[in-house]
């Protein structure tokens, strides 16, 4: 398995990290210890990270499979303490996951795209479709004046080019 800190260079990790757990989850992930368990007080103290912020990442990790828990019950008092540790060795998958979520919302767009004719008032650059376009006679809904027939090729060309690209990187095609 890569280190941590082998996989938090590469770009593109760095990048989905970052996205979804921000500045200051990476920082917990940098500087998480890469031995044993650790409770989340035990992670702030360590880090110096504020410890609403360590509970935040934690879970937001958790729900991607990136990190995991177990349980200690102490005996006598009846408390619960959580252990956690990284589960980094599934980030790959985890980006596969995001970059098919990715894809399937560009599809729509594009289909969204295909299907519609559209319409701008240049003015306000408000986008219509035809029937918005068509209910008040091709005029702008905000300052009425009228609108113009706006090409979307350009629009259509860039999202196929992205679609081609994650299909190719997620090997569909
Ligand atoms: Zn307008």
């Amino acid at each position: 398995m890569e280190s941590a800190s082998d996989l938090l260079n590469d770009p593109a990790v760095r990048a989905y990290l970052f996205r979804l757990v921000g500045n200051e989850g990476l920082d917990l992930i940098e500087r998480f210890p890469t031995d044993g368990e650790h409770s989340d007080e035990e992670l702030a103290a360590s880090t110096k990270i504020n410890l609403n912020t360590v509970r935040h990442t934690l879970y937001t990790l958790y729900e991607k499979r990136l990190a995991e828990y177990h349980r200690i019950k102490n005996n006598e008092t009846g408390w619960l303490t959580y252990l956690w540790q990284l589960r980094l060795d599934q980030i790959y998958d985890a980006l596969r996951e995001d970059m098919a979520m990715v894809l399937e919302k560009l599809e729509r767009r594009e289909k969204y795209e295909e299907e519609n004719d559209f319409y701008i008032c240049k003015e306000c650059q408000i986008l219509f479709t035809f029937p918005q376009a068509m209910n008040t006679d091709f005029n702008c809904t905000d300052c009425e004046k009228p609108m113009t027939h706006f090409d979307n090729d350009l629009l259509l060309k860039s999202l196929k080019y992205r679609i081609d690209a994650i299909r190719k990187t997620l090997g569909q095609v």
